[in-house]
């Protein structure tokens, strides 16, 4: 299936996420944090945090994609590890702001983590949903996005000019931090910062379908399968780069 670029866009967010202050585990406990994956195309990088933190069996995960599985290609609710069912775009950052204001009227002190595209700020669902957090003065809402300056079709800057994205959310009231977000350190750093009294925009410079030569920046991996040639290559060269 396709939104392998889309995947390996967010594979460094989705392990500095997995990896920081937050705990997601386990499903019954009222009071763990919260994840949204708004970009809910990008599943397979969820998938293979929830495998790695031990919520899905190697079973289960290899089930990718056939018939039957839970493993579909976006995020179902319904699935043990994930709390919304996402994939029509724009909608992700409402859930969450509704999620980090449900915990303030439970008086719960659980935090809210929401993974957004670029090219969702396209969407005036995103812009009402950023107000609202403002005004409610939601600090334990952390937003990121995924800056890889395009989408399913094209380049952000040439279908609709999101810059300068930084003064935007400044100016919706949100404290804003921008990073490399390839660059664990700096991620980490961004995500574990201490909880202020407004909520805060991570905006991950990243690079789409990062890792794979052929695929970098390139639009029509939104879409396309990869061939058994194309998956040989880029297994290889990842194995090339890791640690
Ligand atoms: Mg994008």
């Amino acid at each position: 299936v396709g939104h392998i670029g889309s995947s390996l866009s967010i594979a460094d967010l989705i392990a500095a996420v997995f990896t920081g202050p937050f705990r997601f585990q386990p499903a019954e406990d009222p009071d763990r944090d919260r994840f949204v994956l708004s970009k809910g195309h990008a599943v397979l990088a969820l998938y293979s945090a929830l495998h790695q933190t031990g919520c899905l069996s190697h079973e289960q995960f290899e089930s990718f994609g056939t018939d039957g599985t839970e493993l579909v290609g976006h995020p179902e609710h319904t699935l043990v590890g994930i709390d919304f069912s996402t994939g029509s775009l724009g909608q992700g950052l409402s859930m969450a702001a509704g999620s980090a204001l449900a915990a303030r009227l439970q008086s719960s002190g659980r935090r809210t983590v929401a993974l957004l595209s670029d090219a969702e700020c396209d969407e005036g669902s995103v812009w009402e949903a950023a107000m609202f957090a403002s005004h409610h003065r939601l600090g334990r809402l952390l937003a990121i996005i995924d800056v890889n300056g395009q989408q399913a079709l094209g380049y952000t800057e040439s279908v609709l000019s999101l810059e300068p994205l930084r003064d935007r959310w400044r100016s919706f009231g949100w404290d804003v931090v921008e990073v490399d977000g390839h660059d664990h350190d700096t991620l980490a750093e961004a995500i574990a910062a201490p909880v202020v009294d407004r909520p805060r925009v991570v905006l991950a410079r990243t690079v789409f379908g990062k890792g794979i030569s052929y695929m970098e920046g390139r639009i029509e991996w939104h879409y396309l399968p990869m061939s058994d040639e194309h998956y040989e290559q880029a297994v290889g060269e990842l194995n090339r780069s890791a640690p």
